[in-house]
């Protein structure tokens, strides 16, 4: 499954949306400290906002910026119109706390979806911001036209950010879906009795061919680095017998990047009322 070719796709979608919708949409973006990694990501995805048509407004701040200092500027962006959505990139460094940083953000514009009024709409149906990893996945699985209603789906991983929403997005589909994590017992059976295999697990190829059934669709979502490249955390020849399988890279991480602008479409969309964000 082509995930280039397909967030190609759906950016050129995006860049009509924006020019459709008329109006500004502002993502301000949110790096503290130096971490490499994360600097990369934060530019690939003012990039792919850029390309679309999505202002970013971004602010870099020092590693040693005080949890109450951020907090301001959280609260600054929550109430500036010119912001429509919000993406403070983690992980924060060890003396903020992530999730309240996350929990400051105003739910409507959680394009992280991180936010647990998001994870919380998310598991009771009637999702506002999805994550943008497990969005961009159920896109792919959509395309690819795969059978999930009434497919075994094996979801390696329980993060908060992949395994846990990718596995409500399937049941919302009528997968019969199960979640393995570190503690599953013969984990390779269980994996081995899926249609669809998700492996969000961040160990390099540990899925491997003798645990997939044939025909069955696989999606690698691991970004491992072994030796200077890029590896999932599925083996090469799973491709051997696997229906359809993501390569990495070029698979789930550029639906990622895709899917958060989606998001960022979404959050202008609840600033304008265009779409009515669920109130009680
Ligand atoms: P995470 O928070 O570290 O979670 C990893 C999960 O894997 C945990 O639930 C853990 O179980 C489980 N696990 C660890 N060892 C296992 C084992 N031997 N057998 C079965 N399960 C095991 O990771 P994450 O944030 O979900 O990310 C997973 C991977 O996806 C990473 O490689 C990450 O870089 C990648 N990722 C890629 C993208 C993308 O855009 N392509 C986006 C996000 C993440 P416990 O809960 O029991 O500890």
């Amino acid at each position: 499954m082509d995930g280039k070719e397909l967030a190609a796709r759906v950016r050129a979608e995006v860049a009509r949306e924006v020019g459709e919708l008329g109006r500004p949409i502002g993502l301000a973006t949110v790096l503290v400290g130096e971490d490499p990694a994360s600097a990369l990501y934060v530019r690939r995805k003012r990039e792919a906002c850029a390309e679309v048509g999505i202002e970013s407004f971004h602010h870099e701040l020092p590693a040693d910026t005080s949890e109450e200092s951020l907090l301001g500027l959280v609260d600054e962006l929550n109430r500036d119109a010119l912001v429509t959505g919000i993406l403070v990139q983690l992980p924060l460094p060890d003396h903020i706390d992530d999730d309240r940083v996350i929990r400051a953000i105003a739910p409507t514009k959680d394009v992280d979806g991180f936010h647990p009024i998001s994870a919380g709409y998310l598991l009771q149906g009637r999702p506002t911001f999805v994550a943008a990893t497990p969005s961009g996945i159920m896109e792919l699985l959509r395309a690819y036209e795969i059978p999930l209603e009434g497919a075994r789906a094996v979801v390696v991983g329980r993060s908060n950010i992949v395994g846990k929403p990718i596995a409500l997005l399937l049941l919302a589909e009528n997968a019969t879906v199960t979640v393995c994590h570190s503690r599953t017992h013969g984990l390779a059976e269980v994996v081995r009795e899926a249609n669809v295999v998700v492996a969000a697990v961040g160990r390099a190829e540990m899925i491997t061919k003798d645990m997939v059934s044939p025909g069955a669709t696989v999606v690698d979502v691991g970004i491992n680095r072994v030796d200077g490249k890029v590896v999932g955390d599925v083996a090469a020849d799973v491709r051997d017998v696997a229906g359809h399988l993501t390569p990495v890279p070029g698979g789930v991480g550029p639906m990622t990047i895709a899917s958060l602008l989606r998001n960022a479409v979404r959050a202008a969309r609840y600033q304008a009322e265009l779409l009515a964000f669920p109130r009680d």
